[in-house]
Formats: structure tokens, C-alpha cells, sequence
């Protein structure tokens, strides 16, 4: 009630108040790995910044937290300049917003175009740059532009290939020979992107450690994926279970692959972990069945999901969509409200 009345009376006031908010719940999460506020608390902050800000647009500033990737780049690691930026999602809260970004893919194109259903794996993104094969770097998305370099830290993560496999190795050969990428083929350096996180069992190990030993607990999965990686010691980060699902490629028309379903594909044969629980959609309603069946499967995971990606699969697609300052605009993330589970899933049986 007193942020509605500070609103209305002194909406600048309010937004710079929640701009600074934001700004330090931001730090000790990606800085510190040790949030204060729970994740819906730090949403609704941003909510309602972005809801003044859109009544409001005299108030517009570039540097606004709405306005970037949520990020932190730390003293202790080199930064890494991201030769294609990394972006953050856009959220569906519930069907209706879901719904909404289904109905502008389709204006854009006419008609409503294949999309692929991912889960929204809950852990840190992470950028792996491979050259001649061989696995040269690995960075944190950061700000979006501008990560941190953890190469040693995820060298110790046991799923991630120090080598592409040759089927891989072909891949990248043909589609820099019909792309962009140069005709050096398996030389040339090539961006995968993905997510790292701690399975569930292993984060409560940790966790139940950490307090036998009098140490300071993580909040989640997600912080101690995040906290695990950006470790100074990478024996440190080797001791810790980590895991990994890729999911995209900086530069797709380095690949031979024409979308998300096909470069989804090329990375398994590269060698990659890929989460099986994907689904190639042609309508809306295989869409929301999506949806339904991630959120009743979602406490049955080894794995914390937070909801489900939806993205236009076709290249061509998404780049005439294209970003928006913070996000793709040809995917959203379709988030689970925690604490309204089944009241989420009434809502999908409603309206399906
Ligand atoms: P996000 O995590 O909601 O979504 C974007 C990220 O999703 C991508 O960067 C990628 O790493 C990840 N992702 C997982 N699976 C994916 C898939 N299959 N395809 C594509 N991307 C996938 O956005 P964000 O900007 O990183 O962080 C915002 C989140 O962090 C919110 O949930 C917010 O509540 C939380 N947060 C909390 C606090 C706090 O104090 N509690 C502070 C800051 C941020």
C-alpha cells in the first residue's frame, strides 16, 4: 500500500527507489551467490518497475535494470568479451502472457510456425568456445556482454567434452563452408551455449555439509551451481557435482543446422549432454500440453526447473524477429509459479 501511494504521488521517486532495490538484490545474487529475497519477491520488484516505467516513459533511462541482462562480472576472474552478446529470456508468468507471445509469433509470420518446448533448467548459463575441436574457454554470461573467464573451473565439469566428436567436427565443417564462419572448417572456433547446475541430491549434500561444518549454506540449486563455478580454486569446483544441458550455439550458421531442433540434434552427436524432454510444437496446443506435463514432472526431476523455454525453430525466423535490449523476441520463458502449482495447472486444464 505504501509503494502504491509513493506510485501515484511521486512515480520518479518510486522507480528510482525500485531501480536501486533491484540493483542491489541483483549484487548479492550474481555477485555474491547469496540472494536475501526470494525469487518471486525480486519479480514482482521488477514488475512493477517495468509497469512505471511503461506508464511513465519520460523516466526512460538505458541504464535501468529493466532495460539490461541482470549480471556481474567479478575482480577475480579475466573477463571474456562475448563476440555475440548473451541474452536473458522474457517471462510468461501464466498462459495468458504465454498465449499473448504465441499470438505475435504468429501476426509476425501469418500463421502460427513450429516451436520447440525445452524445460528452463534452473542452473547458471555458460558459453563454451571450442577450436580445432578442443574445448579453448568457458565463460559466464555476466552482463550479457562481458562474462568471466572460468575455462579451469569447468575443465573439472565431467559431462563437458574437452574434444567434440568427429560427427560434430563434420557439422561445424559444413555449415562454415555454406555460412558465415570461414572455410577454415574444423579450425574454426565455435560458441556453444548452455546452462550448468547441481543436481538436487547432490546440492542437499552439499548444503547438509556446509552446515555440519558450520559454513554458510546456498539458497538454492541454481546459487550454488552459480557459487560452485566462479570458485578461485578449481579443485574446489571439481569436488562439487556439477552437470551440464546445452542448448544453443553463439553463432548458428557456423553449424549446417537450419533451427533449434536441428542444432539441438548436432549437439548431442558432438558429444554434448541435451535434455531429452524437448518437443518440436506445431500448435498451440501441443504448446500447452507442454507446459502441463513440465509442471507435473517438474518435483519428479533430479534437476531443479524453473519453467519452460519456448522458441521459434527456425533460424531464419528468429532473426526476423529479432532482441529486444535484453531478450530474444522469438522465445519466452514460461515461469512456474512456485507456490501456485496446482492452481496453475487448473488454469492450463481450463483453458486447453
Ligand atoms: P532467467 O534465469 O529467468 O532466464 C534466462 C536464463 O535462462 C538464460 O540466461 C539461460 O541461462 C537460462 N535457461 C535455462 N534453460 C534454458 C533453455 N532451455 N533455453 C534457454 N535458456 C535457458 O533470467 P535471468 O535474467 O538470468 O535471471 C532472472 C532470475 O533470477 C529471476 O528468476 C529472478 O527472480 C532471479 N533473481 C533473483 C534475485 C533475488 O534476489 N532473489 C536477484 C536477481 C535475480
Amino acid at each position: 500500500e505504501r509503494a502504491l501511494a509513493e506510485a501515484t504521488s511521486d512515480p520518479g521517486a518510486r522507480i528510482e527507489q525500485l531501480r536501486r532495490e533491484i540493483e542491489h538484490h541483483s549484487y548479492l545474487y550474481y555477485a555474491k551467490d547469496a540472494p536475501e529475497i526470494s525469487d518471486g519477491a525480486f519479480d514482482s520488484l521488477m514488475r512493477e518497475l517495468r509497469e512505471l516505467e511503461a506508464a511513465h516513459p519520460e523516466f526512460y533511462d538505458a541504464d535501468s535494470p529493466t532495460q539490461r541482462v541482470g549480471g556481474y562480472v567479478g575482480e577475480q576472474f579475466a573477463p571474456v568479451r562475448h563476440a555475440q552478446r548473451m541474452y536473458s529470456l522474457d517471462n510468461a508468468m501464466d498462459l495468458e502472457e504465454l498465449d499473448a507471445w504465441l499470438d505475435r509469433v504468429t501476426e509476425a509470420f501469418g500463421r502460427m510456425v513450429p516451436v520447440v518446448c525445452e524445460l528452463k533448467i534452473d542452473g547458471s548459463s555458460i558459453a563454451l568456445t571450442y577450436e580445432g575441436g578442443r574445448l579453448v574457454r568457458a565463460a559466464t554470461r555476466g552482463d550479457g556482454t562481458t562474462g568471466e573467464d572460468v575455462t579451469a573451473n569447468m575443465r573439472t565439469v565431467k559431462d563437458v567434452p574437452l574434444r567434440l566428436r568427429a560427427e560434430g567436427l563434420a557439422g561445424i565443417a559444413a555449415g562454415a563452408r555454406g555460412g558465415a564462419a570461414g572455410a577454415d572448417g574444423p579450425a574454426a572456433p565455435i560458441e556453444l551455449r548452455g546452462e550448468v547446475y547441481m543436481p538436487k541430491s547432490s546440492f542437499d549434500a552439499l548444503n547438509a555439509a556446509a552446515e555440519a561444518n558450520g559454513k554458510q549454506a546456498f539458497a538454492n540449486p541454481r546459487n550454488a551451481a552459480a557459487g560452485s563455478l566462479r570458485q578461485k580454486d578449481p579443485s574446489v569446483t571439481a569436488q562439487r557435482d556439477l552437470s551440464t544441458f546445452l542448448y544453443a550455439a553463439a553463432d548458428e550458421r557456423a553449424l549446417a543446422a537450419q533451427g533449434q531442433w536441428e542444432l539441438l540434434e548436432w549437439l548431442r552427436e558432438a558429444g554434448f549432454h541435451v535434455n531429452p524432454d524437448v518437443e518440436r510444437c506445431e500448435t498451440r496446443e501441443a504448446v500447452h500440453a507442454f507446459c502441463e506435463r513440465a509442471v507435473k514432472r517438474r518435483e519428479a526431476l533430479p534437476y531443479e526447473i524453473d519453467g519452460v523455454v519456448v522458441k521459434v525453430d527456425s533460424f531464419a525466423q528468429q532473426e526476423a524477429m529479432g532482441y529486444t535490449a535484453r531478450a530474444p523476441r522469438w522465445a519466452v520463458a514460461f515461469k512456474f509459479p512456485p507456490e501456485e502449482k496446482t492452481t496453475l495447472l487448473r488454469d492450463i486444464t481450463v483453458q486447453v
